[in-house]
């Protein structure tokens, strides 16, 4: 089969590989109809994530269909359309008897195309299938799913239940990419009063306001805490969610918030960022972090099913999964492209009249 493969710090390729077969019972092989890319993908790809050895295929977002089962699955069968989420789980450990399957200390976590092949392929080896896989509605197209692999329950979980935004809540959201942008849809799930997205580019900012934010503010010639403090009286936003993953925004996100308020931080963050404990003891502050657990993707699921959450618009791009490698340069060059999320089709993709209706891009 063809997939895309890391072979070190700026290199990959679209390479012919051995096809993955069962290996643990707990196994099934899909076959991958649409996948797409992550920003954690690009990090791999500087040499950012050492764990990710040269060789590994990667990808942690995908649909497909079940092509064949391990002798101990027992909930999915060859031919099912299943989402496959980017954080896998044993089922047995003690964090996955508490759902945080992020933290899966039985061999799952966050493994594909990180610790083992991944998804930007023809066929995946999924493991533990019976808890890493979610079956849905036949006439949801893939495109309707497949943002449940990561980006919306990053957000969901890690930021908007983190921040425990209650209605009438104002909220700032500093980063305006994919992940943010999930925070700006998810958010509006409890009704905040007003959503403040904060982010350096324009373009991002734009995305915002059609995803939902109602006011922007670009804190590369503004300043964001007159701004808000303004708005707000004096005493800053109720939540705060940092979507960036650098040090100033981590930062931004604590000068932001009000007495009582919370900061719900989502970044992946690789260098320390100063706690102004000096400032803050006082206030009455939470400040949360967390990996996402991907509990929520049936709760979501149900909310795409009743179309109160649509998130296909995150779709600016399509390429056929045989041309990845010109779909990492588009996404890698977003600021250029506009590209929000790239779809990879493979060529037995499954869509449907509400996908094509949904799908169009957000500029
Ligand atoms: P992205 O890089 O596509 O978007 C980041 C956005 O931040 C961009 O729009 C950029 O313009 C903006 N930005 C950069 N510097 C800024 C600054 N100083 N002030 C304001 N805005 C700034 O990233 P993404 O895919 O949206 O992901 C966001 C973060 O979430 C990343 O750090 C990612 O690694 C992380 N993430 C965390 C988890 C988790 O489980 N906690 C899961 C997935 C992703
Ligand atoms: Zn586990």
């Amino acid at each position: 089969m063809k997939a895309l493969v890391y072979h070190g710090p700026g290199e990959r390729g679209w390479d012919t590989v051995d096809d993955p077969t069962i290996i643990d019972p707990t196994d099934a092989i899909v076959r991958i109809d649409t996948s797409t890319i992550c920003g954690s993908d690009l990090h791999i790809l500087k040499g950012d994530v050492p764990e990710t050895l040269p060789g590994t295929i990667l990808g942690h977002e995908a649909v497909g269909t079940v092509m064949e089962v391990g002798a101990a699955v027992s909930t999915i069968a060859p031919g099912d359309r299943v989402l496959l989420s980017c954080v896998s789980a044993c089922g047995r450990c003690r964090y996955c008897k508490e759902a945080r399957y992020g933290q899966c200390l039985g061999g799952g976590g966050w493994i594909f195309g990180h610790t083992i092949n991944g998804l930007q392929a023809e066929l995946a080896r999924v493991p533990f299938a019976d808890n890493s896989t979610y079956k849905f509605p036949e006439n949801l197209g893939d495109e309707q799913v497949l943002f449940l692999a990561d980006i919306l329950p990053t957000a969901f979980e890690v930021g908007v239940l983190n921040g425990t935004i209650t209605p009438g809540d104002v909220v700032a959201i500093i980063g305006a990419g994919p992940v943010g942008l999930s925070a700006v849809l998810t958010a509006q799930l409890y009704t905040p009063g007003r959503i403040v997205s904060i982010d350096l580019a324009d373009s991002r900012l734009e995305s915002a306001l059609v995803f939902g934010a109602d006011i922007t503010i670009n804190n590369g010639r503004e300043d964001p805490v007159a701004l808000i403090m303004e708005m707000t009286d004096g005493l800053g936003v109720d939540v705060a969610l940092e979507a960036v993953g650098v040090p100033q925004t981590f930062e931004l996100a604590a000068d932001l918030i009000r007495p009582g308020g919370r900061v719900a931080n989502i970044g992946v963050h690789g260098h320390s960022a100063t706690l102004h404990l000096e400032k803050l003891w006082t206030r009455d502050v939470t400040i949360t972090t967390g990996l996402v657990d991907t509990f929520s993707i049936p709760q979501l699921m149900r909310l795409i099913v009743s179309g109160r959450l649509d998130p296909s618009r995150f779709a600016t791009h399509r390429y056929p999964l045989d041309d990845t490698m010109g779909a990492y340069d588009t996404f890698a060059d977003a600021a250029n492209t506009g590209a929000l999320k790239v779809v990879l089709e493979g060529s037995e993709r499954h869509s449907s009249e509400t996908q094509s209706a949904g799908a169009l891009a957000v500029h």
